[in-house]
């Protein structure tokens, strides 16, 4: 085989937020002995939007992938660890439910263990699904432990994530960044140039320096400097799937233990997030202004917050949606700049590394192959459309209707692609669910049962079990997993001996 052909010489990022640092890190960590130079330009007047605190799994595998020291970073980025999220009044005020990262319980005999759950339901048992969630369980008792520290326990199948300060992320990223090769360059754009066929030449900053690439990757935000503002892709939005349109946050100081989840609860326009730091609370309450006024939504803030506020809250419009097209000629857009869906289930940061992986699938030369680019485009709105469809579900299946917001959640139209899911789910409890979506079945069972929605019936072939049996293994199962539990430490006690950051 040949060498490559025209193989890329120069990439330029556009934005040095998250986003920017790690498609930096990652791409930079690929080439870091070739000949490829890689430059981020970011803006110090202009700043990052500087919130995306939460994460989910995934991050963990990146940072490992880097060869990023996990308890360093911690320490670096003032985290906490995350084992899901809890969902407060969003089936009905004062129910919540719970959505772990992991599986819950394990096939039993080959049979799928919701199946089995549905049966012993069926057969009078009240056992909620989520007491056979390990990570559900050390969140009920505040405590954490490294699942792969507790091998041939029940817990070795948890996952977690982390809570983290995402200025001090962005820095961390920064400086990995810089000392695998990446240049930094600081400066705000003001002009970009185009080649006859459309490509970008080159970013022309306010100095009058001109930057010039093969390949650019705008991770300027929401505006989209080059893939909208140049490019004119053109942005979809999910408004009438998710019209949630504004956030209004604040930080606090923290109060009481570290809770290891994250705190999502409904509000009469929206939901409100809490998200625990080492060194402080990000709160936020994600609202529809066509159903409350920003000051009333600040408000609101300020009543449902524990600890002292850091700041001054502060308001961010974002429409969920996307790009039409997330690669456009030499052109990739990730982050805010490629596409928004509102923070519920904190998927954002994790979809700059999941298209990152894709472009790193499908990397460019400087001879543009169309068929690679739209190949490109689908995966990428498979994505989003995917988890657009299981945060449409949060809201549709509520049985609130004390507000007009949750009233209209409930008549609004869904995604046919959604509505399929339901509609199968329906029959016997299954899910058509492809390998390579993130939200795989412990999620859409969390969700659909804290809801309230149960299929009709269980899949028959269950019925060759014995349902005392049955009912046995669940219990057995059930207190193994409080027992392994109540021997692991607090959050706080497992944060204070492994990752305490300095200050
Ligand atoms: C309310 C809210 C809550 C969120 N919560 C979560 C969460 O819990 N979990 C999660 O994963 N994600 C969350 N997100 C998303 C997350 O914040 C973003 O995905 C992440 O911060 C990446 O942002 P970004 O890097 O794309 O954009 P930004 O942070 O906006 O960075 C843009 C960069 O572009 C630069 N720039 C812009 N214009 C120019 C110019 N002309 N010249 C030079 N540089 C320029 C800026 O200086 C900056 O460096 C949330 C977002 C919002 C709005």
């Amino acid at each position: 085989m040949k060498p490559t052909k025209n193989p890329i010489q120069k990439m330029v990022i556009v934005g040095g937020g998250t986003a920017g640092w790690i498609a930096a890190a990652t791409i930079g960590n690929i080439f870091k002995n070739t000949e490829l130079k890689i430059e981020l330009v970011e803006s110090d007047d202009i700043g990052i939007v500087g919130v995306g605190e939460a994460t989910i799994p995934p991050l963990i595998t990146i940072l490992e992938s880097l060869g990023v020291d996990l308890v360093d970073f911690i320490k670096e980025t003032q985290a906490s660890f995350k084992l899901g999220i809890k969902f407060e009044d969003w089936k009905d005020v004062g129910e919540s439910y719970f959505h772990p990262f992991g599986t819950v319980g394990q096939k039993i005999n080959g049979y799928d263990f919701y199946q089995c759950w549905l049966k012993a339901q069926a057969e009078g048992d009240d056992t909620p699904l989520m007491a056979h969630s390990p990570e559900s369980v050390l969140s009920d008792q505040g405590k954490f432990f490294l699942p792969h520290e507790a091998q041939n326990t029940p817990l070795a199948r948890a996952f977690y994530a982390l809570h983290l300060d995402s200025a001090l992320a962005g820095k961390y990223l920064r400086k990995f960044a810089e000392k695998i090769g990446v240049i930094r360059t600081e400066g705000m754009v003001k002009q970009v140039k185009q080649h006859d066929n459309g490509d970008i030449a080159s970013v022309i900053l306010k100095s009058g320096q001109e930057i010039s690439a093969d390949f650019f990757i705008d991770c300027s935000g929401f505006k989209g400097l080059l893939i909208e503002e140049t490019l004119k892709t053109g942005y979809e939005s999910w408004a009438h799937y998710l019209p949630c349109n504004k956030a209004v946050t604040v930080q606090t100081k923290n109060v009481g233990d570290t809770l290891p989840y994250t705190i999502s609860k409904a509000q009469p326009a929206g939901w409100m997030w809490k998200i625990p730091l080492q060194h402080r609370t990000g709160n936020g309450y994600v609202y529809c202004d066509k159903y409350v006024s920003d000051e009333q939504a600040k408000q609101t803030l300020l009543d449902n917050i524990d600890g002292e506020p850091l700041m001054e809250p502060r308001t961010i419009p974002f429409t969920t949606g996307m790009r039409n097209k997330s690669w456009v000629n030499n052109c990739l857009s990730l982050g805010l700049a490629q596409g928004f869906i509102e923070p519920l289930e904190s998927t954002a940061i994790h979809l700059v590394s999941k298209t990152i992986a894709f472009f790193i699938r499908m990397f460019p030369t400087k001879d543009r192959n169309q068929t690679v680019i739209d190949e490109y485009n689908h995966v990428v709105r498979a994505d989003y459309e995917e988890i657009r469809d299981f945060l449409v579900l949060h809201y549709c299946k509520t049985s609130r209707n004390d507000s007009e917001f949750w009233r209209w959640c409930q008549e609004m139209d869904i995604p046919a692609t959604l509505q399929r899911k339901l509609d199968y789910f329906q029959a016997f409890g299954g899910l058509t669910i492809r390998d390579e979506e993130l939200f795989q079945s412990t999620s859409w069972y969390a969700v659909l049962d804290g809801l309230g929605v149960k299929p009709d019936n269980y899949n028959p072939t269950l019925d060759i079990w014995e349902s005392e049996k049955l009912k046995k293994i669940l219990a057995e199962g059930k207190q193994g997993l409080i027992n392994i539990t109540k021997q692991q430490p607090s959050h706080d006690e497992f944060i204070e001996k492994y990752c305490k950051a300095a200050k």
